[in-house]
């Protein structure tokens, strides 16, 4: 019979029978451990794909919540920020009309004047803190 070469060490043999695939039973039992090994470790591989799945899921969750929560915050400054704008257009034409010696109003939107300055004030000096 023609020389094969071992299919656990790869080493050249003379098989015995036609159907002979290792050079030596110690061979052969080597690769039916290795082949449960193998058989094995994709199972556990197909287990632990499914709790990288669950964790991406759970990633996924997370930095969906945390864009959330980043766009809320984002559209609270963006609020504060046209809030104070409208205010400062406001003290802006009050300022105007008190220079041209108008009558000033009392109220701005149901809000006293003076509140509405400090808490523009309060405003400004967060602002300057951050
Ligand atoms: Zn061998």
């Amino acid at each position: 019979m023609d020389k094969r070469n071992c299919e656990n060490c790869e080493a050249e043999y003379i098989p015995k029978v036609s159907t002979q695939r290792f050079c030596t039973a110690k061979c052969k039992l080597a690769n039916h451990r290795l082949k449960i090994e193998t058989r094995s470790e994709t199972r556990s591989e197909t287990r632990s794909n499914d709790n990288t799945n669950m964790i991406t899921e759970e990633i996924l969750n997370r930095i969906l919540a945390e864009r959330d929560k980043a766009h809320a915050s984002e559209m609270a400054k963006l609020e504060a920020e046209h809030k104070a704008q409208t205010l400062e257009t406001r003290l802006t034409a009050i300022e105007k009309k008190m220079e041209e010696g108008e009558k000033e109003e009392e109220e701005i939107g149901g809000f006293k004047i003076a509140d509405i300055m400090q808490a523009y004030t309060i405003y400004q000096q967060s602002q300057t803190k951050t």
